[in-house]
């Protein structure tokens, strides 16, 4: 009983696969747009929506950054020391090519009237997003590297005269580096005609010349952990990533 229902099953699946594949060959005749739930949707369309029509509001850019553990709210120990409120590592988001392209588009879409030919940014944690915002540009993408603590273009990249870049990173604190990178494209004899982050945390204090975009911005407070308002109301500053 048991074997031979087993044996019709077996013998009962091909004949299904057999006629999915007949009806796939058919749906593949079809011209491009006419299926059901398909129509007017094609690759081009459905691009060019995605560069020009999606632009990501701050809610979502930060659920982006929460869901993957880039933005925690508590109180934190950083690499420089510091004890904060919030703990920003956009790497765990842009580790997921969903989520950079996606933050990339939103990045890019500000810019799309700005004929950007070249997207620059500081390696390391800007490379990701230039390439993201590049690829929704069709722009090319560069970085550039600290070389005896001067900003440079390295590895054989070039700028030509005039050529309009836009300069991004994941996350803009002081501006310092974005303005370096400013520098560095001016003397290449590149025009900068945007700055863009996927986060603004400089509290409004880094102000450029030129159009600038962020997806979001947020508040974060640092303090040396003798001065930290945290520890002295009796919490313990957590590393993420770390055991201690
Ligand atoms: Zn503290």
């Amino acid at each position: 009983m048991t074997p031979r229902d087993s044996v019709g099953a077996r013998s009962s699946g091909p004949a299904r696969h057999a006629r999915a594949v007949r009806r796939d060959t058919t749906a593949s005749n079809r011209p491009l747009g006419a299926g059901p739930g398909v129509a007017g949707v094609d690759g081009v369309t459905y691009d060019v929506a995605m560069s020009t029509h999606a632009p990501l509001t701050e809610r979502e850019t930060l659920a982006r950054y929460e869901k993957r553990g880039g933005l925690l709210r508590g109180h934190f120990r950083l690499t420089s020391g510091l004890h904060s409120d919030v703990y920003l590592q956009s790497a765990l988001v842009l580790q997921h090519p969903e989520d950079a392209g996606a933050l990339g588009e939103g990045l890019a879409a500000p810019f799309q009237d700005a004929a950007v030919q070249t997207v620059l940014a500081p390696a390391i944690g800007g490379i990701l997003v230039a390439h993201e915002v590049a690829r929704a540009l069709g722009a090319r993408a560069l970085f550039t590297e600290r070389e005896n603590g001067v900003m440079r273009l390295r590895r054989g990249f070039t700028l030509g005269a005039g050529e309009r870049c836009l300069v991004v990173e994941d996350v803009i604190t002081t501006g310092g580096s974005t303005r370096e990178v400013v520098q560095c494209v001016e003397e290449h004899g590149g025009v900068v005609v945007g700055v863009g982050s996927l986060i603004d945390r400089s509290g409004g204090t880094a102000v450029f010349d030129v159009k600038r975009v962020a997806l979001a911005s947020i508040s974060a407070a640092t303090y040396p952990p003798e001065a930290c308002p945290l520890c002295a109301s009796g919490s313990v500053a957590i590393k993420p990533g770390s055991r201690s």
